[in-house]
């Protein structure tokens, strides 16, 4: 049965017997990363993985969890998947912590303890993206970035006008007329 990571855990301990911990917490749980969302539903489930480097007790922890984050874009709700696979170094005080490698992330076990869910949660809020999109802007975005169809020379002899109608408050002149070719009749 995973553990629900609220207890309190030994890092050391976890290290030197190479454990591996199924984990399972609830988002309401997450406080943090509860804020950061829509709604606080969901379940994070996480691995994690315990091996001692240069001294240190260092976890590995592969997180996941559907959550509903906002659109920056249209501003609705959606469900997305966010996860991380990382290694994050274990050190009992802020002194250790300096011999620490620089590239290295960490996350301080005061006294060498931890509790599970507080590594999930830190690495999930580090999985979030900054300016959530639906997956549907971002292949609208692709689509803008190459243009399917090369300029029309009458759209950019067209754009000063454009400006110009704008500056003034007049309504833009017309669009370039498109091609008719791929136009359905009516049946
Ligand atoms: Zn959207």
């Amino acid at each position: 049965m995973p553990d629900d990571g609220s207890k309190l855990r030994d890092v050391s301990i976890l290290a030197d017997e190479g454990t591996r911990l199924a984990v399972e917490v609830s988002v309401a749980r997450m406080a943090r990363l509860a804020d950061a969302l829509v709604t606080p539903e969901g379940t994070a489930t996480a691995s994690i993985g315990f091996t001692r480097e240069q001294g240190f007790a260092v976890a590995e922890v592969q997180a996941e969890a559907f959550v509903t984050l906002r659109c920056q874009r249209c501003m609705q709700p959606f469900e997305v998947c966010v996860g991380s696979d990382s290694r994050v170094w274990l050190p009992h005080s802020e002194q250790a912590a300096e011999r620490v490698p620089a590239e290295a992330e960490l996350m301080l076990a005061p006294e060498g303890r931890l509790r599970m869910a507080e590594l999930v949660e830190e690495e999930l809020l580090l999985a979030l993206p900054l300016a959530p999109l639906h997956g549907d802007h971002e292949r609208c975005v692709a689509r803008n970035d190459e243009p399917l169809e090369a300029p029309e020379p009458t759209a950019e002899v067209q754009m000063p006008f454009a400006a110009l109608g704008a500056l003034m408050g007049r309504a833009r002149p017309d669009e370039p007329k498109r091609p008719v070719k791929g136009r359905r009749r009516g049946d």
